[in-house]
């Protein structure tokens, strides 16, 4: 029991993390087989001129078609694509449905043969809670059992054994591969973080920030309002005087502070270089801008680091209403900025062009 919720918790951790990737596939799936399955279900219709068993079910075959379709039109809605895995169980739930009655009611003188491949099939079909999806196999099992033994009695122990096995099969197999499917998209998220994370400060680097700045190029990519630069100030004096670990300590302590300044703020900070860093601002306008900049450089200079205190120099560049080609040239400004904010005497905020805010 205590194995079972252990996993269950351990589930609940991987989904979260990788919703996204879990959300795509599931998507994907809903997708191509409702589509698949809607196509399928014509090739019964197809034989018709040549199986008299197959005419009889015909109603039954087009009703499975057009809900597949339904199904697949209807989830490509934008706001209804969320519920994909709701979805899922939709189409799972008509397959299993024609497959029982198929078996149970329409050749009660013949062994299931689709209701076999449905239960292999299910569990194998996206990713969801492994509980969830075995629940889900054996509510249907259990409804084909209690049908098969009113209706087909002749054959229900046989369609029941051999259900069971494939169900069984299929669960097993069914839940080791969404395991392997999630410690796939796990390892993928690690590696993608540890690619883009500056180790010292938790931040994103360098090589995210030009990542960031190509998608920018794009049509889609929502278009940062300002950057800022942030410099810390006589950083080679804080190393000279309190050693180079406790250097590292104090980009470490920054990039912490920053880190909580993006809960509160629509702001992406990266580390640009040795000690700098660039910030990222959407959807704000020049004075707030301003204002969060001003109130970054406060948080710096009462940020306690191990006893040390230090400040940071801020250039601001805005772009809000502008058609911006090359977000570098938008660096460049805020880096100009930064400069600017030096020459007045450091710990200071200015705007591009050449506007220092008094203190
Ligand atoms: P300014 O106020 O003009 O910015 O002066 P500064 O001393 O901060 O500027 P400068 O560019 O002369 O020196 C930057 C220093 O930052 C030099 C380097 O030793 C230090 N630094 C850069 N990266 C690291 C790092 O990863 N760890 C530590 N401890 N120091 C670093
Ligand atoms: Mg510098
Ligand atoms: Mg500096």
């Amino acid at each position: 029991m205590n194995l079972l919720r252990n996993k269950e918790k351990n589930y609940t951790q991987l989904a979260s993390v990788n919703c996204t990737d879990i959300s795509a596939y599931n998507g994907k799936m809903l997708s191509a087989l409702t589509l698949i399955g809607g196509l399928l279900m014509l090739l019964p219709v197809l034989a018709t001129p040549f199986s008299k068993t197959k005419t009889d079910a015909i109603p039954a075959y087009l009703l499975a078609a057009t809900l597949f379709f339904i199904l697949f039109f209807i989830f490509k809605i934008s706001v209804i694509k969320i519920y994909a895995l709701g979805g899922l169980y939709i189409c799972f739930s008509i397959f299993f449905a024609l497959a029982i009655y198929l078996s149970v009611i329409h050749t009660p003188n013949m062994r299931a043969t689709i209701l076999l491949g449905a239960f292999c099939i299910m569990p194998l079909g996206f990713i969801d809670r492994p509980v969830r999806m075995n629940l889900f196999v054996a509510f249907w099992l259990a409804v084909h059992t209690i049908l098969a033994f009113y209706l087909k009695p002749l054959y229900a122990l046989d369609d029941t054994i051999n259900c069971l096995c494939f169900a069984i099969l299929g669960c097993f197999i069914g839940n080791i591969m969404v395991w392997v499917r999630l410690e796939g998209y796990e390892v993928h998220r690690l590696l993608t973080s540890e690619k883009e994370t500056d180790v010292l400060t938790g931040l994103f680097n360098r090589r995210k920030l030009f990542e960031t700045l190509a998608t920018l190029e794009t049509i889609s990519a929502e278009k940062p309002s300002g950057i800022l630069m942030i410099d810390i100030d006589h950083f080679k004096e804080f190393n000279d005087n309190h050693g180079h670990s406790t250097g590292d300590n104090c980009l470490s302590r920054l990039g912490e502070a920053f880190t909580i300044f993006t809960q509160n703020f629509r702001l992406h900070f990266y580390r640009y270089g040795g000690e700098e860093f660039v910030a990222m601002a959407y959807g704000y306008s020049e004075e707030e801008l301003l204002s969060i900049a001003e109130s970054l450089r406060i948080a710096v200079q009462s940020a306690d680091i191990n006893g040390h205190r230090t400040t940071v120099s801020i250039g601001v560049a805005y772009c809000g209403d502008e058609q911006v080609r090359n977000y570098e040239n938008i660096i460049d400004r805020a880096d100009k900025a930064a400069y600017d904010a030096k020459r007045a005497g450091r710990n200071n905020v200015c705007m591009y062009p050449n506007e220092i805010l008094v203190k």
